[in-house]
Parts: C-alpha cells; sequence; structure tokens
C-alpha cells in the first residue's frame, strides 16, 4: 500500500517536472523558429541585391560585379538554418542519421531506416545519473 502512494507522487512529480520541461522547450523551439525566418529573409534579401546587380549589368551592357560573396553568404545562413532545424529536432529527441539523413531517435543506437551504426557526442561525459539526479532539486 505505502508503495502504491509512493508511486503516484512520483508520477505526479514526474509530470510536474515535464510539463516544466515542455514549457521550456517550447520556448527554445520558438526562439530557434523565429531565428529561421530571420535567416530566410536575409537570404531573400542578398537574393533581390545579385537580382540589382545582375539587370545594373544588363542594362548598362556590362559585366554583372562578382555574386561569389553574396552566394557564399547565402550558403552560410542556409547552414544556420540546417543547424536551427537540427536543434529543434533535439528538443524533441529526435536526430538525423548521418547516413541516410532521416529521422531517428538520439538515443537509437542504430540507424532505424539504413541500420547504420550512431557515434555518440563525446561532449556528455557528466551526464551519469548515478547520485547527482538531485541536483536540479532547488529552492
Ligand atoms: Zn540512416
Amino acid at each position: 500500500m505505502a508503495d502504491f502512494f509512493k508511486k503516484i507522487g512520483k508520477s505526479i512529480s514526474d509530470t510536474s517536472k515535464n510539463v516544466k520541461e515542455s514549457v521550456a522547450d517550447s520556448r527554445e523551439k520558438s526562439a530557434l523558429r523565429r531565428q529561421i525566418a530571420a535567416a530566410n529573409n536575409k537570404i531573400e534579401q542578398i537574393k533581390i541585391s545579385i537580382g540589382d546587380i545582375i539587370y545594373g549589368a544588363y542594362t548598362k551592357d556590362d559585366e554583372p560585379e562578382d555574386c561569389v560573396e553574396l552566394c557564399k553568404q547565402i550558403d552560410e545562413l542556409l547552414q544556420n538554418v540546417e543547424k536551427y532545424k537540427e536543434q529543434i529536432l533535439a528538443i524533441d529527441g529526435i536526430k538525423k542519421c548521418p547516413n541516410c539523413g532521416l529521422e531517428i531517435n538520439v538515443d537509437s543506437v542504430f540507424c532505424s531506416h539504413c541500420g547504420a551504426k550512431q557515434i555518440k557526442d563525446e561532449d556528455t561525459q557528466n551526464d551519469s545519473n548515478d547520485g547527482d539526479g538531485y541536483v536540479d532539486v532547488g529552492n
């Protein structure tokens, strides 16, 4: 019987913890989505600049200015967008398989689509749950 109440208490505290986490998560996700929108806006602006340069050269019957730097800026922004998208997926516990690019669980040892072995990030050394699980029970 005591066990029963212990279980109920545990599941209640687990639930409230999850709710708190998901609020922080959704806040982080909307911040990332704003960054994606900002990057996409910037890309559109750069494309307009490139268009102006090309059309300006056409009307003056001239060689267009080199647009490589502007194109590189777009590449960089697109890479950032991909990173933001990956961060959003990571919040939901999903990552992309580096081999096939399909979405899998972050904890997967093997890809469920192509079977590729997943390499774990080495920078998560101190996430061992033995003993230090009570750290976040603050005031
Ligand atoms: Zn795969």
